[in-house]
């Protein structure tokens, strides 16, 4: 009797050892956090490209990353990571995105942007946005504090102001080489130049002016995306723009709209893209590459390609997209002569690039 309570005793314990090694095993290992960064696709080319604007792009793009990647490697969430360096971006005039954003054909700036949570599938979206300074937020505000996907215009704006996000005077996003830019395009196409907007500084000296790295008529890039994985093994997308220069009409862009611009799932990938935005609506690209990878269990970068080099491009659509999935794939692609783009995994090294001669 005794030796069998102590075998019993013993059992008891081995048991209780083994329980305990499993329970250690279960605890989820933390996952390496990493992300990519997009400033816009187009014609980026070295030789339209002065030294000094080229490092201040990546001085910013070094910024933004940095600011994403301190937010992830404290264990914050790949959205609010995304949001950091999306702030930075937006408040940078040179890209296209919150301040120094491509203007309307009526001279106004119109801003769009979006952001998904792979973990919930949950989204939000604004678009055509005129008063909010950062559009990130607000999106991340009709995910999280609305009922709804996607808001528009003065609507949007007056969320943004009752949720407690920054208003500013529609001539805050005001630059003066995305003013002369959208003139010269509206001298070469003949079409009416509209008054330079209220609010907006006086019109400086010709000599003045700084040029703008871009060839004639080439799509204006400038659009800014991130996507991230965090400690917690969750993916996520956002992407901020001023859309295309010169658009009419209330025109919306792929970058707000949920798996053409923008997607994240953590059972795929979570995607943010940049180009000529009606090729990517109709491909409903960022979805798409999702779906390659979820479905026809292709690599990331066979996704990436694949939807960028065959399927757009039969389109004759230009672009680009970054892309990063929960096992820490990540991956760029883009058929446009440059891409504004970053990438950096916990423990590596940052991997900057513009042109696309650059790995
Ligand atoms: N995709 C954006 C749009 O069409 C523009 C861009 O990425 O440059 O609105």
């Amino acid at each position: 009797m005794r030796t069998a309570l102590r075998v019993c005793a013993m059992a008891g314990a081995m048991a209780m050892t083994v329980a305990s090694m499993v329970a250690q095993q279960a605890q989820p290992a933390a996952h390496h956090w990493a992300l990519v960064l997009h400033g816009g696709a187009g014609v980026i080319e070295r030789s339209t490209m002065d030294p000094k604007t080229e490092a201040a792009y990546r001085a910013s793009i070094t910024q933004a990353t940095e600011a994403a990647a301190k937010v992830l490697d404290a264990g914050g969430s790949s959205l609010d990571a995304i949001e950091a360096a999306i702030h930075i971006l937006e408040d940078d005039p040179l890209f296209n995105a919150g301040r120094g954003a491509v203007f309307t054909a009526s001279g106004k700036n119109e801003l769009d942007a979006a952001i998904m949570d792979g973990a919930t599938l949950k989204a939000g979206a604004v678009a055509g946005v005129t008063r909010t300074r950062h559009p990130i937020s607000l999106a991340r505000a009709v995910m999280d504090k609305s009922p709804h996907v996607m808001l528009i215009g003065e609507g949007a704006d007056a969320f943004a102001a009752q949720s407690g996000l920054e208003q500013v005077d529609p001539s805050y996003f005001f630059t003066e080489r995305r003013w002369q830019s959208l003139v010269k395009q509206l001298k070469r196409e003949g079409q009416p130049i509209p008054p330079r907007p209220a609010g907006a500084p006086p019109a400086p000296a010709a000599a003045l002016i700084e040029p703008w790295p871009e060839a004639p008529g080439a799509h204006k890039f400038g659009t800014v995306g991130v996507v991230a994985l965090d400690r917690q093994g969750n993916i996520a997308a956002g992407t901020s723009t001023g859309g295309i220069q010169a658009k009419h009409w209330g025109r919306v862009g792929d970058s707000p709209i949920i798996g053409a611009g923008t997607y994240a799932s953590n059972q795929s990938c979570a995607v943010s893209a940049t180009g000529a935005g009606e090729y990517f609506i109709r491909l409903t690209v960022a979805r798409e590459v999702c779906a390659l990878v979820q479905y026809k269990g292709m690599t990331l970068q066979q996704a990436a390609d694949q939807v960028i080099h065959k399927e757009l491009e039969s389109l004759h659509g230009e672009g680009g997209l970054i892309a990063i999935t929960p096992d820490g794939q990540l991956a760029w692609s883009f058929n446009t002569p440059g891409m504004y783009r970053a990438r950096l995994a916990e423990g590596g090294k940052l991997q900057l690039g513009i042109y696309n001669d650059e790995p």
